[in-house]
């Protein structure tokens, strides 16, 4: 995992001066989580690891360590860090999941969280440009446990399944029956779901006798979760 490099790149940095970008700053923002009730430390430390600015463009990177979501071009945004470390840690459960799937590569900010929480993360993401940007940056940064897929996450990424978790950063009016197949008999699907300003956060967990169940983690908002690639 990429943690020397990640370091390297904050220091680069800061001795440019750039100081909204320093590990201080990251620092303050995993506090500001851990306040918020954000308690599994091992998420907290991830989202400490992950140089958030180097995954917005320029001008936006000042702003890179507020707990908001940002723009990445193509209509699409990186998630705010409080719904990262939220839906991270429903993942995790407080157990060790080690192979996940996120749909909704994006930026690749929360499958960076992941990778150092995992031993292998898989991610499909539906816009090209969006999939080649991601993994070109997660290897510069030194990231070697992620697999990268442009395809429709709504039909999960069969090839690799079962998952032991399964994180979908867009959302839908429904859950894919594709994500709840692709699950391993005990893993769990984190997934937004409503219409666009209704969605709440859901977590369905597969159970070994058969069947699924539901938890709500409240109101939430994504960009739709869409079919087909572009
Ligand atoms: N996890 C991302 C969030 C990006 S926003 C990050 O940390 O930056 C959600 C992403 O989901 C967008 O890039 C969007 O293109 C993608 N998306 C939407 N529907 C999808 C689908 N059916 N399959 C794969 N990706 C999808």
């Amino acid at each position: 995992m990429g943690a020397r490099a990640v370091t390297d790149v904050v220091r680069h940095h800061h001795s440019r001066g750039l100081g909204m970008t320093s590990s201080r700053v990251r620092d303050a923002l995993v506090e500001e989580l851990r306040r918020q009730g954000i308690a599994d430390e091992r998420v907290l430390e991830a989202i400490g690891k992950v140089p958030r600015h180097e995954f917005v463009e320029e001008a936006l990177k000042s702003e890179a360590y507020r707990n908001r979501a940002l723009p990445i071009g193509h209509a699409q945004t990186i998630s705010q860090p409080y719904t990262v470390a939220l839906m991270t840690e429903a993942l995790l459960g407080g157990g060790s999941p080690r192979r996940i799937l996120e749909v909704g590569t994006g930026s690749g900010y929360q499958t960076a969280v992941l990778s150092h929480l995992v031993e292998t993360v898989f991610t499909v993401e539906r816009i090209r440009a969006l999939t080649e940007t991601a993994r070109t940056r997660l290897a510069t940064l030194g990231y070697r446990n992620v697999h990268f897929g442009y395809a429709d996450g709504t039909l999960g990424w069969s090839p690799y399944a079962p998952y032991d978790g399964i994180l979908v950063t867009a959302g839908g009016s429904e859950v894919p029956a594709a994500l709840v197949d692709q699950l391993a008999p005990t893993g769990r699907l984190v997934i937004p779901v409503g219409p666009p300003q209704a969605q709440s956060l859901r977590v369905v967990e597969r159970r070994p006798g058969g069947g699924t169940r539901e938890r709500d983690l409240g109101a939430v908002t994504f960009v739709p979760l869409l079919s087909g690639k572009i």
